[in-house]
């Protein structure tokens, strides 16, 4: 028999706010519902750019449509847009000048694809959907991938732009690899998204960290540490320094943790920590490490953190979009 909590988790909020009444509940309690309910739809994205691409897959997850179809759609607005100079068209090109693209996406099946140093294609995140889809492989890269995405369609272009050539010639005269926590030379977008079927899927993309070296792969093109999903439990993703991602595993740590019972804020928490500690017991410098993940589980609960402040991860419910400042370790 369906109990008077089971009825309330299974119900939506407009239906509690009429309900309780009769049920006779204190105000405590229904703070307690409330925090079970299932928030969804709902997507959160990394950055700035995250408020443009959560109103593309919003558009997407209102009208009942696959968070996969979301997270891809959402994602293609930073990489097609040539301003934004970390992702996509017009992102920064590695030490030889070239442009390099990685992507990776999961969906609620497990099913992932992925590309890594992906040339010349403005849309990496639909050639690892294609991987994903039409191949027996979850990942390719280099030339390997760029020839698979021109057989499927996809067209060679241009992707080094005047600004971004302007500045690497510029850091060509000193030519050192020296990222700055939080100065735009890098930065990705992370899409996780939850649909109106409860279903989760998420999507990372970028061109990586400004002037890497050629062939360099950083976390977001590899399943489980700049992005991962599990459609029981929840889904994470990451930007800042692939490198201290990949480390710990971060994104799969982060879902692991949820999985155990941490709240996806402290999941993130728990996984930024996890970094803080083997930067120190490596002897290298925190302040020069920035990394943010972003989190969410089953139920649309949100949990966001990072190193150092500066990260930023927008939001967009059934309430809005909105741009969050994510709480941070060196406070
Ligand atoms: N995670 C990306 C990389 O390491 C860069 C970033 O998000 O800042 O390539």
């Amino acid at each position: 028999m369906t109990n008077r909590r089971d009825f309330l988790k299974t119900t939506s909020m407009a239906t509690v706010a009429v309900t309780l009444p009769s049920f006779g509940l204190k105000a405590a309690e229904v703070i307690k519902v409330q925090s079970v309910i299932t928030q969804k739809p709902i997507v959160l994205s990394t950055w700035n750019f995250g408020i443009p691409a959560n109103t593309a897959a919003w558009e997407i997850l209102k009208n009942n449509g696959r968070a996969l179809d979301a997270v891809e759609a959402g994602v293609k607005i930073p990489e097609g847009d040539p301003t934004e100079r970390s992702v996509g068209y017009g992102g920064r090109p590695d030490r030889d000048g070239r442009v390099t693209l990685d992507a990776c996406i999961m969906d609620e099946l497990s099913n992932i694809g992925a590309v890594g140093c992906l040339e010349y294609i403005k849309h990496p995140i639909s050639v690892a959907r294609a991987v994903m889809e039409k191949t027996p492989h979850v990942m390719l890269v280099g030339d390997g991938a760029l020839q698979f995405a021109l057989s499927q369609g996809f067209v060679k272009e241009n992707l080094l732009l005047e600004e971004s050539e302007k500045e690497w010639k510029e850091w060509l005269k000193t030519s050192q690899y020296k990222p700055i926590a939080n100065i735009e030379n890098h930065d990705t977008i992370g899409m996780i998204a939850l649909d109106t079927h409860g279903n989760l899927s998420g999507a990372c993309t970028t061109s990586g960290m400004a002037f890497k070296m050629h062939g360099r792969l950083g976390d977001s093109p590899i399943i489980g540490a700049g992005l991962y999903v599990d459609n029981e439990i929840g889904a994470a993703t990451a930007t800042g320094h692939g490198e201290e991602v990949i480390r710990i595993v971060g994104c799969h740590l982060v879902v692991e943790l949820i999985r155990q019972g941490k709240s996806p804020q402290k999941a993130c928490e728990e996984a930024v920590e996890r970094i803080v500690k083997l930067t120190k017991l490596r002897n290298k410098n925190l302040k020069d490490i920035q990394v943010g993940f972003i989190a969410l589980n089953k139920k649309g609960e949100t949990g966001a953190y990072c190193i150092q402040g500066g990260f930023n991860y927008a939001v967009h419910d059934a309430t809005g979009n909105r741009l969050i400042d994510a709480e941070y370790f060196t406070k």
